[in-house]
């Protein structure tokens, strides 16, 4: 298990160097990268703050009608979520009164710059 800070959560984030709506993570069951503008594709709301929750919490295969997580992951969307009682996530994000928040793990800057320009690329 990873445990991070807030601020250390962000920097993160903000290393990946893509635009809000880009920011990536991956899921801890199937592996894939997943940012804000999958889920608005996916019709699970139309801006960021819309998705914001789900984002790094639930995975994109939720609103894709994927299937639960395989023994080894395929490359496919799964449809794990941190909110159940199988605690199987890797990063937990501790807040200042020392509560820690499961996430789904930052993905790099690499994965976070390809996947965005994928997005892009499909238009
Ligand atoms: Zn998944």
């Amino acid at each position: 298990m990873k445990r991070v800070s807030i601020p250390e959560f962000h920097s993160a984030l903000k290393a990946q160097g893509v635009a809000k709506v880009h920011l990536a993570f991956k899921c801890p069951l199937c592996g894939t990268v997943q940012s804000a503008s999958d889920f608005i594709a996916a019709f699970a709301g139309n801006t960021f703050d819309d998705v914001e929750k789900y984002l790094g919490f639930s995975c994109i295969g939720r609103w894709t009608g994927a299937g639960a997580p395989r023994k080894k992951p395929d490359g496919r969307p799964c449809n794990w979520t941190l909110g159940g009682f199988l605690k199987l996530h890797q990063l937990e994000v501790v807040d200042d009164e020392g509560r820690a928040h499961p996430r789904f793990e930052v993905a790099t800057p690499e994965e976070a710059q390809q996947h965005a320009a994928l997005i892009e690329t499909a238009g």
